[in-house]
């Protein structure tokens, strides 16, 4: 007897980097608020990550208005506490509302030598705390030109779920980010998004089972209004990791309204 087909909830992220401070943050997600009010949204999930210093404000406007917006960080220490002087703990992110945490975003990786083993241990310390890893994977031009992403890709993810209790797996959200795509207004086509993520779900499959049937895949890189609505049709994307277009409310909100239009009001991808 073949078991009930799973149902995904899409999840669209804006990822606003390094970019505004708490003031200019309040104002984008006010802004943000009064958009997506007019948007029937309900089916899937909305999570901005700002950065460290605007978050106690935008939890302030998230909790006042009651807004359905889910509120992530952009990297966290994977230790609980003590003499790691600049970095941000999981207890402080969790007394701000923080429900979401980026992990090993590329701008991570490739800049501040994040390597794989503090990706994992990252993401296990995340889901220690009963939070989201949005785990992030992805490979550079020049190894996408050489025909190594699915190489890439694979060893990635299996470092990232290393020392992940089989049955969290439903817990990760995995964003596939081609490098070359990020921030260069080129995303990638819907075939080689699509490509890139069903293999992602194969292979987390082939190592923990049927639950990868169950974890989110969220597809990134130049991600804007124009592309969102092809995206999020392909089978195996479940949302939208965004950058640039998240700090544009207009522009995000419209992304988020793409998605809606694609999944309707009950519906998920299985
Ligand atoms: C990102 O940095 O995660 C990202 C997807 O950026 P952009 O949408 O600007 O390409």
């Amino acid at each position: 007897m073949s078991s009930p087909k799973p149902v995904r909830r899409p999840l669209v992220a804006g990822n606003w980097k390094m970019n505004l401070d708490h003031v200019a943050a309040i104002r984008l997600v006010q802004d943000l608020a009064l958009r997506l009010r007019s948007l029937e949204h309900d089916a899937l999930d909305v999570a901005v990550f700002p950065p460290f210093t605007d978050l106690r404000s935008v939890e302030g406007i998230l909790g006042a208005d009651q807004l359905p917006v889910l509120l992530g960080a952009q990297h966290c220490s994977a230790f609980d506490e003590g003499a790691y002087t600049g970095e941000i703990s999981l207890s402080m992110l969790v007394r701000l509302s923080v429900t979401m945490v980026l992990v090993g975003h590329s701008e991570r990786r490739q800049l501040f030598t994040m390597t794989d083993e503090q990706v994992a241990a990252t993401a296990r310390a995340v889901l220690a705390r009963e939070l989201t890893p949005v785990i992030c994977v992805g490979e550079t031009g020049p190894e996408r030109d050489e025909g190594s992403t699915e190489a890439r890709l694979e060893s990635q993810v299996l470092a990232a779920l290393e020392g992940v209790a089989p049955g969290r797996e439903a817990g990760i959200v995995i964003a596939y980010e081609p490098i070359w795509a990020i921030g260069t207004g080129v995303a990638a086509t819907p075939d080689d998004a699509q490509v890139a993520c069903e293999q992602i779900r194969s292979l987390v499959i082939a190592q923990r089972g049927e639950i990868g049937r169950e974890m989110r895949i969220l597809y990134g890189g130049s991600a804007k209004p124009e592309n969102a609505a092809e995206l999020v049709s392909l089978p195996d994307v479940d949302g939208l990791l965004v950058g640039g277009a998240s700090l544009d409310a207009e522009a995000f909100a419209a992304i988020v309204a793409a998605t809606a239009g694609c999944y309707g009001r009950a519906a998920g991808k299985s």
